[in-house]
């Protein structure tokens, strides 16, 4: 059967490779995997007893409306419930986002190397992404995304612009500043919403941290989206919140799947937002991390770039593909970046003290080997 263009050029999402795939491929007994964000010190020992107390009840459907989640959110983020939603990741939310307003032929407006679901789910939806350079740096320039944005405004509809920071693969952050204003001029105006997605900001070590969870209301179109999959630890269950007007949320209710976020999920959600130390914790360790990644990968004079999230974007200086298979038959498991247009860097996630001496111990080997 016919399929449009659009859904044939589909490339499908690239994940970390599974840490049993690697070990049945490679014929390895010991795999370390930092290549998908995740945290590495598990999550909060609140969430296991939440979890083997909810298990009684999984023959139930789950709420719904995610009350009592979107009531811990409240609680945490000083946000009234009204203003929230609650996605199956926040995933769910970027296609569901794009779905609701925009129609085949619309544009999504990003940056260059930004997270690539935005890409994925747009295209799906026949939607084109139109995407801005980036500054020496990675540098994710929100004038010239406000010169892109005028621009082409007169000729086609750009109706949301994702924004995520930090970034992903990058780790690159945009200042508060810098937002502010970008949001003054654009976050009220009524053709596009903007959509900040702060998926890494638990981890930011910046001192003008450029979280809009508390400033998304001043502005008519401008949306916050968060995970309880990186600092939470709890990627695998699936939990993404939404931050917006009450029109927006309204919109997103109608959408969605009634069931979207499972039992377990809420369940174990609740319990994360109530160990805030556990959030703290998990943030000390990567930041602990970061400096001994940082600095091993200088000492290989690896070019490195700095991070506000947790995980390390850097040079090989090499074919990355060719790094990665050659990590892969020593264990390690990090993450080739071809798919974000750049050829020899990587993405290296900060992962426990053991994890990322192991990654280094092999990453000097693989660079012996395969000369720059
Ligand atoms: C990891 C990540 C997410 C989280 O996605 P989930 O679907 O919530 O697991 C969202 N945005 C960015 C930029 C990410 O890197």
């Amino acid at each position: 059967m016919k399929v449009s263009r659009e859904i044939q050029e589909l490339v499908p999402y690239i994940p970390g490779k599974p840490i049993e795939e690697t070990k049945r491929e490679f014929n390895v007994n010991t795999v370390y995997k930092l290549a998908s964000n995740e945290n590495a010190l598990g999550f909060s020992p609140k969430v296991k007893a939440a979890l083997v107390a909810a298990l009684d009840e999984i023959h139930r459907y789950p709420d719904p409306s995610c009350f009592k989640l979107l009531e811990a959110a409240q609680g945490h983020w000083g946000v009234e419930r009204k203003y929230l939603a609650a996605g199956n990741g926040s995933n769910e939310i970027i296609d569901l986002l794009i779905r609701i307003y925009c129609e085949p032929g619309d544009a999504i407006l990003v940056f260059e190397g930004a997270f690539i679901a935005y890409d994925i789910c747009a295209r799906a939806a026949r939607v084109k992404p139109i995407t801005v350079p980036l500054d020496q740096g990675l540098r994710m320039n929100l004038q010239r995304m406000g010169e892109v944005l005028r621009e082409q405004k007169k000729s086609q509809k750009i109706r949301l612009v994702f924004i995520a920071n930090p970034n992903n693969p990058t780790g690159v952050y945009i200042p508060k500043a810098e937002i502010q204003k970008f949001l003054a001029e654009f976050g009220s105006d009524d053709e596009t919403l903007i959509i900040i997605d702060e998926a890494y900001a638990e981890f930011v070590r910046a001192e003008e941290k450029p979280s809009q969870v508390h400033h998304f209301l001043n502005y008519k179109n401008v949306a916050v989206i968060r995970t309880l999959s990186k600092a939470y630890g709890l990627a695998g269950l699936r939990v993404g919140i939404l931050f917006a007007q009450t029109e927006v949320i309204d919109f997103f209710n109608r959408v969605r799947n009634p069931f979207n976020v499972n039992d377990l999920a809420q369940v174990a959600a609740i319990a994360a937002l109530q160990d805030q130390s556990f959030v703290e914790q998990s943030a000390k360790a990567v930041w602990a991390g970061l400096d001994y990644l940082q600095q091993e990968l200088k000492n290989l004079n690896l070019p490195v770039t700095p991070s506000q999230a947790n995980f390390l974007f850097f040079d090989t200086l090499r074919d990355a593909r060719a790094v990665n298979q050659a990590l892969l038959r020593r264990g390690v498991i990090l993450r080739p970046v071809v798919n974000y247009g750049f050829p020899t860097q990587m993405r290296m996630t900060v992962g426990t003290e053991v994890e990322n001496k192991a990654a280094i111990k092999a990453l000097k080997e693989v660079l012996k080997e395969i000369p720059s």
